[in-house]
């Protein structure tokens, strides 16, 4: 995937289930500095992470703050959530977007 498209990654995370976090995902593009490249948007324990190339400080703190929201919000619809295990997998969902699971082992 191209990380330097950010529609590309936006599909992506749709493609997973993950389109809540298309707001995070445009402010991480919006404020990234001219001189720093993004190498990989990726979803783990809950969390949307970023790697990128290149020295920031702002850019730094954006991204680490980013990654607190995005444990609060729902992957799915991104209304405010909390963490869950679905199925062994950690993620973060709202009520009823937890609720709504089929998952036969889901718990919080
Ligand atoms: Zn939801």
């Amino acid at each position: 995937m191209d990380f330097s498209n950010r529609e590309e990654v936006k599909s992506w995370f749709e493609e997973i289930d993950n389109k809540g976090w298309w707001t995070l995902i445009d402010i991480i593009y919006d404020n990234k500095p001219a001189h720093v490249e993004i190498r990989e948007v990726w979803s783990k324990y809950a969390g949307l992470r970023v790697s990128y190339h290149g020295e920031d400080e702002a850019f730094e703190e954006l991204v680490n703050s980013i990654e607190v929201v995005s444990q609060k919000m729902c992957e799915i619809c991104g209304q405010s959530g909390s963490h869950s295990y679905i199925d062994g997998w950690e993620t973060t969902l709202c009520d009823q977007h937890f609720e709504s699971s089929d998952a036969k082992n889901k718990s919080r």
